[in-house]
């Protein structure tokens, strides 16, 4: 299974190592689900933290 990429220059997600629009090279994603666009993301890793008693 291929990690999840990230290009912090188009801000978009993908799998290939290289950026299929712009072509840079693409970093692993932290954490994977993680999208700035996902208003709900924040409070599902918090509901997860609290999962784990780590909160
Ligand atoms: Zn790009």
């Amino acid at each position: 299974m291929k990690l999840l990429k990230y290009c912090p220059h188009c801000d978009r997600y993908t799998f290939e190592d290289k950026c299929p629009a712009c072509g840079r090279p693409t970093v692993i994603a932290h954490p994977p689900k993680y999208s700035p666009k996902d208003k709900y993301g924040e409070y599902r890793r918090k509901a997860k933290l609290r999962e784990r008693g780590l909160n």
